[in-house]
């Protein structure tokens, strides 16, 4: 049984919305997300921004706006690691 980590949710995410995840991996997804709030707003805030970019378009992302997503997901997780880190204090 594979584990999934934050990071691999990054890496699933622009996959799941291609719909070119597989279905042991999706259920591992969605297993992680319910667990880890982290990635939970974090696929909120990604679905948010789709519902921006494909308001009523399917939704198939071009190669280079997922290296964008990618990018704009690290700066979500650090954000939202930083914010952790201070209500710890
Ligand atoms: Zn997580």
């Amino acid at each position: 049984m594979k584990i999934i980590r934050c990071k691999d949710i990054i890496n699933l995410l622009s996959d799941f919305y291609d719909n070119e995840i597989d279905n042991e991996i999706e259920t591992l997804f969605w297993e992680h997300i319910e667990e880890c709030k982290r990635c939970l707003s974090l696929v909120h805030n990604f679905e948010k921004t789709l519902e921006l970019y494909h308001s009523f378009k399917p939704i198939k992302l071009e190669p280079q706006m997922k290296r964008e997503f990618h990018r704009w997901l690290h700066i979500e997780i650090k954000k939202i690691t930083i914010k952790k880190y201070k209500y710890k204090k």
